[in-house]
């Protein structure tokens, strides 16, 4: 029997969520409809991610845990970058899971699922170049804060990473299908667009680069708010650099991993920066933006790791000032380069870096926040707060700001940030002055 009734949860990276949303809308289109929270449905795909082990071996546990208790069980797909990397493997590990479908094959669901439900076992694990995007219906709703997915897939092979492999090559979406579904999304209702990509700023078409495209979709109307991740310093243009001065709609906000600031350990990671290259950029940008957040990503324990390039990462994290960042243990990923390099790090090790780099990240962060305590600001209101009358929207800056309010999702709303906490912010309405 075809379900009628879907659940998607999609773990890992935010362009997961984007595709688990646009997976969302083939099956809608299909007459399918989301599962309430809490209530059975009769297919459900996880949208995986194959990043670190744990997430992995997550994804398989929970699909053991959708056995229901008369034994039965739902449809399972598995998708996303598990699903790629494992292939038919998947199903031989777990026997519950219905179909595989890889990240690049998505919009075959549909048909996967009829064919499922008639007892087959499809495994679409293919990558054809950027085809699905031309095969998704259009975008029809969106929250406050919408992605758009506008890059895929990696060329860099940093020595400890899947993406390449689970993502395959870098490809950039055209540019008039970007713009369309940009504003599709804002006729949908959204007010900020967030620009995804494993490399975010090597996208390009036509000659053009992302620093145009921002410009271009800073052009529309009822467009608020633009951004974009996830960076990668050696792309980091000028241009781009030069529009985070000039574009008002383009938050002061940058997402610039440097994993490590050991360059020893850098160039065992086949990274292409260095702390040099990587601090000069930084500073690039804050003199086209001094008014910028910057955020980042650390791998602690990498293989060879001593504690001298430790504490050269703490250095940087000291002298880059992040107002957010986020931290990872080494998780060794079979095929990889570095899964077989030796200096293997005990986990013990790693622990104890990572809660030390990850109390250094908080002070840096409280700092940030306590930094714009008094500011006079715009947060985008994005949903309510756990209290009556408390909505949560974002400041320019990505924090979450706690502000008691009549405004809805959507409003754009004049705030001065009253409090600063490690992870948000209070904020209270501002009147406008009259003009
Ligand atoms: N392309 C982006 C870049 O190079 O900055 C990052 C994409 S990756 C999906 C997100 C983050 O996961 C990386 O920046 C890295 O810190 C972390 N990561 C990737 N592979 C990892 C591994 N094997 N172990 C631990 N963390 C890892
Ligand atoms: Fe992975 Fe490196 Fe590519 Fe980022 S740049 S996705 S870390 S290989």
């Amino acid at each position: 029997m075809n379900p009628k009734t879907f659940k998607i949860k999609s773990f890992g990276c935010q362009m997961n969520v984007y595709d688990g949303e646009r997976m969302a809308e083939l099956l809608g289109d299909q007459g399918m409809v989301a599962a309430a929270d809490g209530a059975d449905a009769d297919l459900v795909v996880l949208n995986t991610c194959h990043i670190r082990e744990k997430a992995a071996e997550k994804a398989y546990s929970d699909v053991g845990r959708l056995r229901r208790e008369d034994g039965s069980k739902p449809l399972i797909a598995l998708a996303g970058c598990v699903a790629q990397a494992e292939g038919a493997e998947a199903r031989r590990r777990s026997p519950m899971i219905d179909m595989v479908v890889g990240p690049q094959s998505y919009h075959r669901l549909p048909e996967m699922v009829r064919e499922a439900a008639l007892g087959g076992r499809p495994v679409d694990t293919d990558m054809p170049a950027i085809s699905k995007f031309d095969a998704l219906p259009a975008r029809r709703r969106a929250s406050p804060s919408a992605f758009l997915t506008v890059q895929e897939g990696c060329d860099k092979f940093c020595t400890y990473c899947v993406v390449p492999y689970t993502r395959g090559a870098e490809v950039s979406r055209p540019w008039k299908d970007v713009v369309a579904e940009a504003q599709a999304l804002v006729e949908g209702g959204a007010r900020e667009i967030v620009l995804l990509g494993q490399n975010v700023n090597a996208w390009e078409h036509d000659g053009r680069g992302l620093a145009e495209l921002i410009r271009a979709l800073a052009g529309i109307d009822g467009l608020e708010r633009i951004r974009y991740t996830t960076s990668h310093p050696t792309d980091m243009s000028d241009a781009l650099i030069a529009a985070h001065g000039e574009v008002d709609k383009l938050m002061p906000y940058l997402h610039l991993p440097v994993q490590s600031g050991s360059d020893r350990i850098l160039k065992a990671m086949n990274r292409s920066h260095t702390t040099q290259t990587y601090l000069a950029t930084i500073e690039k940008m804050r003199s086209a933006q001094p008014n910028i957040a910057l955020s980042g990503d650390f791998i602690v324990g990498f293989p060879g790791e001593t504690e001298e390039d430790f504490e050269a990462t703490l250095q940087i994290v000291d002298a880059v000032r992040y107002a957010a960042a986020y931290s990872f243990k080494y998780s060794a990923r079979p095929g990889t380069p570095a899964a077989v390099m030796e200096g293997q790090i005990p986990r013990e090790i790693m622990d104890e870096r990572l809660r030390r780099l990850q109390d250094r990240i908080g002070q840096h962060q409280l700092a940030f926040n306590r930094s714009k305590v008094g500011a006079d600001t715009q947060i985008l209101v994005e949903r309510k707060g756990r209290r009556a009358g408390q909505m949560i929207g974002r400041s320019p800056w990505l924090q979450s700001v706690h502000v008691e309010t009549g405004a809805k999702p959507g409003d754009l709303i004049d705030v001065t940030l009253v409090a600063a906490g490690p992870n948000s912010m209070t904020g209270a309405v501002r009147e406008r002055a009259a003009a």
